[in-house]
């Protein structure tokens, strides 16, 4: 790649690797089972996280709104945070196709959701209200900035799920960057979760797809949302095939980014005008000085112009930039960063 794009970690293409891998897949129709290469990636994504199996989906937003509208009725509610992917990013799907309640709790500095609100949350069998059916969790937190949440904060979600007869819900995104950061086998992360999404593109390279995982029943039924959401595709495999390749060899090499990403923070704090707010797994948000030399979007603009290196303002908080480090990022390309930086605010 001749430019530097730090805007997101969707942004990574596929490697050579998955390039190949595509061209020679083996095929079949999807909807049919027929497709070997889908099978296979749904078998070893179920089998990797612990769960009875799994469906290919088009989205980590797909993703989670097969596995909503597979738990939940119309007028029922969930618990999930304020601050959540699901709730802030995803166009209210839930409600706008499914009837269903978003009851938002703040998120707190740690990503987690403080359990003495999710308890007082919880409705009474009234009939003034509408049933709470499912909590949602999201690991790593996009918005508290790439936070990745312990197993042992999960389990005790998962716990007081159980004595409350609710659904716990991972959207896991970025759960193979979790497991990366306390260095644990993904399945301690998501144990006690009925049902995970998490996205084979992102750190994982993969041009599309995510995978969502649970019981065998659930699966059925999110089978049967992701048709009617038009999600269910053909010769799928020819995705998959890179699906697989994300499964099985990227996930080691994630503790990179967060190496590069931690690099890349160092380097940048050490420029006066550079103020870094957080540097989590392969998230980092930085502000500029109120005296820096240039204003942000002129910041932007120049570097993107003068150096080929892509950063985009955050839209979630204003005046600050959200870099997310990639396979594509290298050593390299994190001191071609730091000194192009340095000199336009210098
Ligand atoms: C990226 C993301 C999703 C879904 O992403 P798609 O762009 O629909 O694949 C869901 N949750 C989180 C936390 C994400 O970061």
């Amino acid at each position: 790649m001749k430019y530097i794009d730090l805007r997101s970690d969707t942004v990574s293409h596929p490697t050579a690797e998955m390039r190949e891998a595509m061209a020679k897949a083996e095929v079949g129709d999807d909807v049919y089972h027929d497709d070997p290469t889908v099978n296979q990636l749904e078998a070893d994504a179920a089998a990797l996280l612990g769960k009875e199996a799994a469906v290919f989906v088009t989205s980590g937003t797909q993703g989670n709104l097969c596995a909503l509208l597979a738990h939940c009725q119309r007028g029922e509610s969930i618990l999930i945070g304020d601050t959540s992917h699901i709730f802030r990013y995803e166009q209210g799907g839930m409600a706008q196709l499914g009837g269903i309640l978003p009851h938002t709790l703040p998120v707190q500095s740690d990503a987690t959701l403080r359990l003495a609100d999710l308890e007082r949350a919880i409705n009474p069998d009234d009939e003034h209200k509408p049933v709470t059916r499912l909590v949602a969790l999201e690991n790593t937190h996009n918005m508290a900035g790439g936070l990745p949440i312990s197993a042992a904060y999960t389990d005790a979600v998962a716990d007081f799920a159980r004595r409350n007869n609710l659904i716990l819900h991972i959207d896991g995104a970025r759960i193979f960057n979790a497991a990366a950061a306390f260095g644990v086998d993904v399945q301690t992360l998501v144990a006690g979760a009925d049902s995970v999404t998490f996205c084979l593109s992102k750190g994982l390279c993969a041009p599309a797809g995510s995978v969502l995982v649970g019981e065998h029943d659930f699966i059925r039924r999110a089978r049967r949302a992701r048709k009617v959401l038009g999600g269910s595709l053909r010769q799928a495999g020819i995705l998959a095939a890179a699906g697989l390749i994300a499964l099985h060899k990227m996930r080691d090499r994630l503790i990179e980014d967060h190496r590069n990403a931690q690099l890349l923070a160092e380097g940048l704090s050490e420029i006066p005008a550079v103020d870094i707010k957080s540097q989590n797994t392969n998230f980092i948000f930085f502000s500029l000085a109120d005296d820096a030399s240039v204003p942000l979007d002129a910041f932007v603009h120049i570097l993107r112009r003068d150096y080929n290196i892509f950063m985009s303002p955050y839209t979630g908080e204003s005046g600050r930039i959200r870099l997310r480090t990639h396979y594509w990022i290298d050593r390299a390309a994190i001191a071609k960063v730091v000194s192009a930086v340095s000199a336009i605010l210098s």
